[in-house]
């Protein structure tokens, strides 16, 4: 894939970047270790300082940032604005939090015949980052601010289509205080990942992206024995109850399909509805979608831009297609607009059978999937019943049923009554093939961390005393 910016509003290239040599690379992995040994030196109130000074540069530079933004990916500006500040949001959390997150914790050193015992977090080195353009800005972030809150050096390898927030994120930390070397864009293809992970300098990878993507990235970190977390793709259950609120259900189902132009990995893709209030639902979910405006992504009053690419838009396209193929009956949309840019009119499918693509497969824009259940068991059943795990929302005002759901759904998080999205205090990722480990929250941080036992015995003599060589 070219690395190069391509506006998706008019398909229009605007600027192309050739990718760094073997030599650059290199030279760019040794800074990052260089960069991680002068971290170690330094005290965390430093880091502190210059993560809220990242955060200060962030909201200072947001209404640019978020331009360049949707330049490069199309998302709306509005939603582009509100992208930076929930990063600025990010680095502070971590800054604020970062001491209580990392500090040691005592175990019960009677228990293991110790003088004192606690478990250490510490930092491990340079992480690769590879990264998705959909949330160019936020999903690097989600990453970076807790690693190199936690004292590791982090390498970036952006989606290709988003060059100049990538070079934008790698200068933001250099002007932010952090040392030469602290965090640096790569920029490469995809093939340059194989070389960089098995670089005995990276200790480590975390990956946002496809399925495909995770299980290369996954294939290389086995045979280099790196750590890795993945977090991939989904195709998130919404299931509505017949005790919910319909008319906030369908507001709600509308934003979690069309946020970001449909194209989120945690935004809500099948609609699982019980058959009590299906026809009532599918009008009020059907006349939102429709009143929906797409166009121009600059203009704030646009609600859903083009997607990112050419090549997106005829894939959902494409799976819209094989649904009618196959008897599906499209409630709204399906149609691909005829001139400039690569949009896509929000887009209700119902009647669906496994044999069709949409059954199983993700759709990464605004097109939702609609199905009828008959009971609770059922609602359980379509919802698990796809390979991915990552968000879920359920719609009862039922307490039991509220419950029920919390426990059956099969995913990293259950939304009840509410959209799904992401929070630093909250652990984000999923279970299934939608990935593994967690970013985010406490336990986001200490992914990129050895967690260390510290036992420390009386004295020489009796340090050993009980314990096993292992
Ligand atoms: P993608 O093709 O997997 O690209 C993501 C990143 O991986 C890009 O930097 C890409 O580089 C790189 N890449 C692609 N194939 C690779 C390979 N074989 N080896 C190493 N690196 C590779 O994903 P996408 O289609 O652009 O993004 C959408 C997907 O990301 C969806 O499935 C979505 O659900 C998922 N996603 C998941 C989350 C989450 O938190 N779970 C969040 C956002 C998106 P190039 O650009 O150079 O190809």
């Amino acid at each position: 894939m070219p690395i190069a910016t391509t506006n998706p509003a008019t398909g229009q290239l605007l600027k192309s970047y050739g990718p760094m040599s073997a030599e650059q690379i290199d030279a760019a992995i040794d800074r990052a270790d260089v960069a991680f040994r002068d971290l170690h030196d330094t005290t965390l109130a430093q880091r502190v300082q210059w993560m809220n000074a990242a955060a200060d540069l962030l909201e200072a530079e947001r209404d640019a940032t978020a331009r360049m933004m949707t330049t490069e990916m199309g998302k709306t500006y509005v939603a582009a604005q509100a992208e930076v500040t929930k990063c600025a949001t990010a680095c502070r959390f971590y800054a604020a939090n970062a001491e209580r997150m990392l500090a040691d914790e005592p175990a019960d050193a009677g228990a293991v015949k110790a003088r004192r015992a606690f478990v250490r977090y510490q930092p491990i080195g340079p992480v690769l980052a590879v990264m998705p353009w959909n949330f160019p800005l936020w999903q690097v972030m989600r990453f970076a601010a807790p690693a190199l809150m936690a004292g590791n050096t982090g390498l970036l390898k952006h989606a290709s289509n988003v060059p100049q927030t990538a070079l934008y994120l790698e200068e933001l930390f250099r002007r932010a205080g952090f040392p030469e070397g602290a965090f640096t864009t790569l920029l490469v293809g995809s093939e340059a990942v194989d070389p960089i992970l098995s670089d005995p300098r990276v200790r480590a990878a975390t990956l946002t992206g496809s399925e495909g993507a995770g299980r290369s990235i996954g294939q290389i970190a086995g045979r280099e024995l790196k750590k890795t977390v993945l977090e991939l793709g989904g195709s998130d259950p919404f299931v509505v109850m017949p005790s919910a609120d319909l008319d906030r259900a369908a507001e709600v189902a509308t934003t979690a399909r069309c946020q970001n132009n449909g194209q989120s990995c945690i935004a809500a893709k099948r609609f699982i509805v019980h058959t009590d209030v299906f026809d009532a639902f599918a009008d009020k979910f059907a006349a939102n979608m429709s009143a929906l405006r797409v166009g121009d992504p600059m203009d704030e009053n646009t609600d859903v831009g083009p997607l990112a690419s050419e090549r997106g838009r005829d894939e959902i396209h494409a799976q819209v297609q094989d649904a009618v193929d196959h008897g599906a009956t499209v409630l709204c949309g399906g149609e691909k607009p005829a001139g400039a840019g690569w949009f896509y009119p929000p887009t209700v499918v119902t009647d669906l059978n496994p044999q069709m693509r949409m059954w199983s497969e993700e759709v990464f824009g605004p097109v939702a999937g609609l199905f009828r259940v008959s009971s609770y068991a059922e609602a359980i059943e379509v919802a698990n019943g796809t390979a991915f795990g990552l968000g879920s929302n359920a719609w009862t005002t039922d307490p039991q049923e509220q419950e029920r759901f919390a426990v059956d759904l099969d995913a990293g998080s259950v939304f009840i009554n509410g959209m799904t999205t992401s929070y630093p205090e909250l652990p984000f990722g999923g279970v299934k093939n939608s990935g593994y480990g967690r970013e985010l929250s406490a336990l986001g941080m200490r992914e990129f961390c050895n967690t260390k036992t510290v036992w420390v015995g009386e004295g020489a003599a009796s340090a050993g005393a009980g314990a096993h060589a292992e």
